[in-house]
């Protein structure tokens, strides 16, 4: 039969099964027949040795769809960015590289924006303006006040999504108001400081009914090392698409060039300033290959 590796500790592997549970797997002859290990996210066939107790070995990986490397899960059908639009701020700044591996990794990305429910006036139409012009699909909720959940749910039915945001942004209570069984940690921001970075915690796959997974990915709020190329960039910034290949230089990164057309269209207000600002920090950063 088949199933989903939705979690892996020390060599045991669990596939998750439509209709029949979560069996505990090895994976041994996979390890001897295709040299490859096994990652969360797998679609895999297994052989059940103990239907009573739960226990299989995994006979073959299914071909992936994709694979990100941190995490290292894969067949992720989308990201959810989840950033608050107040308490903590947002940082636009690291917004903008979630969105950037994203479309590295051209995974559709969609962006939540939680904690609506003490956004200042006017706050919620900014976001939306930016980023919706970007063509990201923009939501608002607050976990606190369950409002606009049934949009969220919308979203992730049926698919994977990985759940990518800074700590104390809500995605955990988000989560739990959704799937109260999947039972997510949640905290106040000061108590995640004061357990800091000595808590690792395993990447896991809750399977929040039939075919909808969501991905918790400890240690994916941290920030990630660039893998690309410095003109690989630009590809990155889905609002600058119509302007690649066309300023004065055809190979214009859009940075210092002279008769740069995304410079143009950024003092024209096409562009969000914000968004081209964190673009050339975030070049500047590949190109001296900084660590972040
Ligand atoms: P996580 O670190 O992203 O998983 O965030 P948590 O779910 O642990 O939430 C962090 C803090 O924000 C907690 O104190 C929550 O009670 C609070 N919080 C979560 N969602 C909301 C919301 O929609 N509105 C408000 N005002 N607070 C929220
Ligand atoms: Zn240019």
């Amino acid at each position: 039969m088949t199933g989903k590796i939705i979690k892996g500790i020390a060599g045991f592997y669990y596939v998750h099964v439509v209709e029949s549970g979560v069996y505990e797997c090895k994976a041994k002859g996979i390890f001897r027949k295709d040299h490859i290990k096994p990652l969360i996210g797998d679609n895999v066939e297994i052989q059940v040795l103990d239907e009573e107790n739960k226990e299989g070995n995994i006979i073959e990986i299914l071909p992936r769809q994709n694979e990100l490397i941190r995490p290292n899960v894969s067949n992720i059908d989308q990201a959810l960015v989840v950033f608050a639009v107040a308490r903590p701020k947002p940082h636009f700044n690291l917004l903008d590289r979630f969105l950037v591996m994203m479309e590295y990794k051209e995974i559709p990305t969609i962006l939540c924006f939680n904690k609506e429910d003490i956004a200042k006036e006017g706050r919620l139409d900014e976001l939306k303006e930016v980023y919706e012009e970007c063509g990201y699909p923009v939501l608002f909720t607050s976990a606190k006040e369950k409002r606009h959940m049934d949009d969220l749910m919308k979203v992730l039915k049926g698919k994977t999504t990985v759940i990518a945001g800074p700590s104390g942004v809500g995605k955990s209570s988000l989560l739990n108001v959704l799937f109260p069984e999947a039972n997510m940690e949640t905290g106040a921001i000061s108590e995640k400081i004061e357990r800091g970075k000595h808590t690792t915690r395993h990447s896991e796959l809750f399977s929040l009914g039939e075919d909808t997974f969501i991905m918790d990915t400890p240690g994916f709020s941290s920030l990630f090392v660039m893998e690309m190329e410095k003109e690989e960039l630009k590809y990155c910034y889905p609002e600058f698409e119509s302007y690649n290949g066309t300023c004065k230089f055809s190979t214009c990164d859009h940075i210092m060039e002279p008769g740069c057309r995304v410079k143009q269209a950024v003092d024209e207000e096409m562009i969000s300033k914000i968004r081209y600002g964190n673009y050339v920090d975030i070049y500047n950063e590949v190109k001296n290959r900084k660590r972040y």
